[in-house]
């Protein structure tokens, strides 16, 4: 089964051609800076193996989505991956924002339309994107069904005491403040992958999920549903991030607004892209952070320390939210690549039945492995994320079930 998987920005698409089933890459690749003077077309084509093989790059003039997708088409039509649009069995669309709308996947109709531009406002600067996607994928290949995938749909499971926040109840309703959680892609696919790992089936493992990449999530799972969630209403709350804050105390932007001078703008710019690692020390990247604190840097160090000791205290909050824990997973750039930080976010938590083995851990860097020792009670997977992949396989259950 051939699904495009399409993930549209403000200014980018990217897609992979993934054959569900064997499970394989076709091809991937995209279109950037869309609209301006530089714009390029980037397209791998890959190996019936999947390895990768032939690789173009061209500046283009793409002045706008509909042109950008029409091109990705085109090329993978003379490359002979498609005879045309109608090979493809469905397109999969990254949504950031389901709301509380939607729960699960969609088949796109004009009625999942107009309400997913009811949803907008909740993702000002992601959903109008993906929005956009979908209506130059219908324009393009109106014979392929279009399915909409949400990172916030694996946590509409949350009960009420893990999504209210402690506000007057008709405010929350009237502007949909509420914990939606984000990443939900990722958190879905780590959880299909645990349970594979662990052979046990999905509905009954308890798992608590790190999603550690520039921006980073943990998600308690029990019986392989989502029931609580780093993230809040927006990307913003939980853990540190490269630049986001995550987790303050409410009353910090009140204060920049009142004694500090800040305006609004200003307040969501330096929690969004200001803070976390990058505030701590000047750097986001967590390699640049590593090595600066190994060479004595004292704020980097103490960035790494506030980056784990927060890790940590979510994995205790979460261990009692599941009373049972069958997997701690570590997972995206942070959590698949570095030994070190893995370690520090385990320290001390031999009474949850969580060591590490230190060689099984250094070894473990891109791959699948399970680096508990030997003798834990819990297991600690290390399992490279694959948000592409998932959303492939739920538009496929999507498009079967319909
Ligand atoms: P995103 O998809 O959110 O942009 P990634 O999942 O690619 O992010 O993760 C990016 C993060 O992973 C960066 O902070 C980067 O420094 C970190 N990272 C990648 N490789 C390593 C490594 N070897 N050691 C430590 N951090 C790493």
């Amino acid at each position: 089964m051939k699904i495009l998987v399409l993930n549209s920005g403000s200014s980018s698409i990217k897609f992979e051609l993934i054959d569900v089933g064997s499970d394989l890459r076709l091809a991937e690749g995209g279109v950037e800076r869309i609209g301006e003077k530089n714009a390029t077309l980037n397209i791998k084509i890959h190996k019936p193996d999947g390895q990768a093989g032939q690789h173009c790059q061209e500046a283009v003039a793409i002045h706008d989505h509909r042109s950008g997708l029409q091109r990705c088409l085109e090329r993978l039509v003379q490359s002979g991956v498609i005879r045309d649009s109608s090979d493809l069995n469905g397109i999969g669309h990254r949504i950031v924002h389901g709301g509380s709308v939607f729960s699960e996947p969609v088949v796109v109709d004009n009625a999942v339309l107009q309400k997913l531009r009811g949803l907008s406002q909740l993702a000002p600067l992601h959903n109008p994107a993906g929005i956009a996607g979908i209506e130059v994928a219908q324009q393009l290949a109106p014979d392929v069904p279009q399915v909409a995938v949400f990172d916030t749909a694996f946590h509409h499971s949350l009960p009420s005491e893990a999504y209210c926040y402690a506000l007057p109840r008709e405010l929350c309703e009237r502007h949909g403040l509420r914990r939606y959680g984000f990443h939900g892609t990722s958190h879905r696919y780590l959880c299909r992958m645990a349970a594979r790992q662990l052979n046990r089936p999905e509905g009954e493992v308890n798992l608590i999920t790190l999603h550690l990449g520039n921006g980073a999530s943990m998600t308690a799972i029990r019986n392989g549903k989502s029931v609580d969630t780093s993230m809040g209403f927006t990307p913003l709350e939980g853990l540190v991030m490269g630049t986001r804050s995550g987790d303050i105390d409410p009353a910090i932007p009140v204060f920049l607004v009142q004694q500090a001078g800040y305006s609004a703008e200003q307040v969501d710019e330096l929690l969004n892209r200001a803070s976390g690692l990058k505030g701590l020390c000047g750097a986001n990247d967590m390699r640049e952070v590593l090595q600066q604190a190994g060479d004595g840097n004292a704020d980097a160090e103490l960035a790494v320390n506030v980056f784990c000791y927060r890790i940590r205290k979510y994995i205790g909050a979460y261990f009692a939210v599941l009373g049972r824990l069958d997997a701690l997973v570590f997972s995206a750039g942070i959590g698949e690549y570095s030994p070190e930080i893995r370690r520090r976010c385990c320290i001390n938590l031999q009474h949850l039945g969580i060591t590490i083995d230190d060689e099984r851990n250094r070894q473990a860097v891109g791959t699948l492995a399970e680096i508990n020792s030997r003798d834990a009670a819990t297991k600690v997977l290390v399992i490279p994320t694959d948000e592409e992949l998932e959303i492939a396989y739920a538009t496929r259950d999507c498009l079967n079930r319909n």
